[in-house]
């Protein structure tokens, strides 16, 4: 059809159910007609699709899982593990990454990637989100109080979280209940942010004056405009793992070196995700990249694991200390 002037094409994505295979109340079978029309999108859109046994599958998990949430926090079902950062040509510990893991009696060990979206779309990241933020305060500091050298803990941020209009005073309050320097403190968040730009700005540098580190996340895979990424104080770009991994099929990837020139030019840190290989951390460094994150070093660990790993760099450095005396 013809919109002012402008001609517009429409498709239809459908989804059905049936009753009473599928559900007895309109509720439910409008909700399973809406899974199914999620389906047909998925498979190209302009088409139909029936609600069917998977996706009643996938539908009682989440549930599940929903439900299950709203306890996990009080029940002290959410550990949180660290994965290293380190300095590409030292392999030297320079910051850890929190990452949460969610162990339930039943279900088991239930993946971030599968639990995170559904706590954004029932709203509970938001307290998950405070219960990470603290946890990991709390263990950084009690790490530099034990006598550790004191190391960056990056937190991932949802958008959501972000949007809240409690954030700022919630990273605040905190920050003064674990005394935590803020100095030590960096929030992951990722290019979704600069869809509301005026109020991510205004949140950004007010953290920024509070002297919190800001990353972007799985940068490269998102919708960022480079015209608003320099007027935001972002001090370090993580380049997502699928820019790491096709160093593997082409070493001089454009792409990699692009970014790592954009990021530099604009006096940011940058920092490679998910480096698997000798290969990668080499063409890495020679593109200018200088820390690094990935099973290479470690995978995330628990706390007392992540503790040994500070050992070791402990010891390097005494080492390093003790030659640079005689
Ligand atoms: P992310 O923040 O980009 O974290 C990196 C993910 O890559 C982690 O997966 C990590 O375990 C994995 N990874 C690191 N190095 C390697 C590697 O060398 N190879 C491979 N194959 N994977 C590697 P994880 O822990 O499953 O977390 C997945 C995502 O879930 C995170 O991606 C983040 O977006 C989200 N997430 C995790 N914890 C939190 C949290 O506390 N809050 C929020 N909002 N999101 C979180
Ligand atoms: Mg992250
Ligand atoms: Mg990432």
């Amino acid at each position: 059809m013809t919109v002012e002037g402008y001609e517009v094409h429409i498709t239809p994505s459908i989804g059905i159910s049936k009753y009473p295979e599928h559900g007895s109340t309109l509720e439910d079978l409008m909700k399973d007609a809406d899974a199914a029309m999620y389906l047909s999108k998925e498979n190209g859109k302009n088409g139909y699709s029936f609600f069917n046994v998977e996706l009643s599958e996938e539908k009682s998990r989440k549930m599940m899982i929903e439900n299950a949430l709203k306890k996990a926090v009080q029940k002290n079902q959410f550990v949180l593990y660290y994965q290293p950062k380190v300095e590409l040509r030292t392999n030297k510990i320079i910051g850890m990454e929190a990452l949460l893991r969610w162990q339930h009696p039943e279900l088991g060990w239930i993946s971030p990637v599968e639990f995170i979206p559904v706590a954004e779309e029932t709203g509970q990241i938001v307290s998950i989100g405070e219960w990470v933020l603290e946890e990991a305060c709390r263990q950084n500091k009690q790490w530099q109080d034990a006598g550790y050298s004191p190391l960056n803990v990056s937190v991932n941020v949802s958008v959501l979280q972000f949007k809240h209009g409690k954030f700022l005073e919630t990273v605040q309050q905190v920050l003064d209940k674990t005394a935590l320097d803020t100095q030590y403190l960096e929030l992951e968040i990722t290019e979704s942010i600069m869809q509301n730009i005026k109020e991510s700005k205004k949140i950004l540098e007010s953290l920024q004056q509070l002297g919190i580190k800001i990353s972007i996340d799985d940068f490269g895979t998102g919708y960022s405009s480079l015209h608003v990424l320099q007027k935001l104080p972002i001090d370090t770009l993580k380049i997502d793992k699928s820019f790491v991994d096709e160093l593997d099929l082409d070493a001089s990837n454009t792409m990699v070196k692009a970014i790592i020139d954009l990021g530099l030019n604009l006096n940011m840190t940058l920092v490679a995700e998910g480096i698997e290989s000798e290969n990668q951390m080499r063409v890495l460094i020679e593109h200018g990249c200088t820390i690094g994150q990935g099973y290479l070093f470690s995978k995330p660990v628990a706390p007392e694991d992540f503790e040994e790993l500070m050992k070791v760099t402990e010891l390097l450095k005494g080492k390093i200390a003790q030659s640079n005396m005689r």
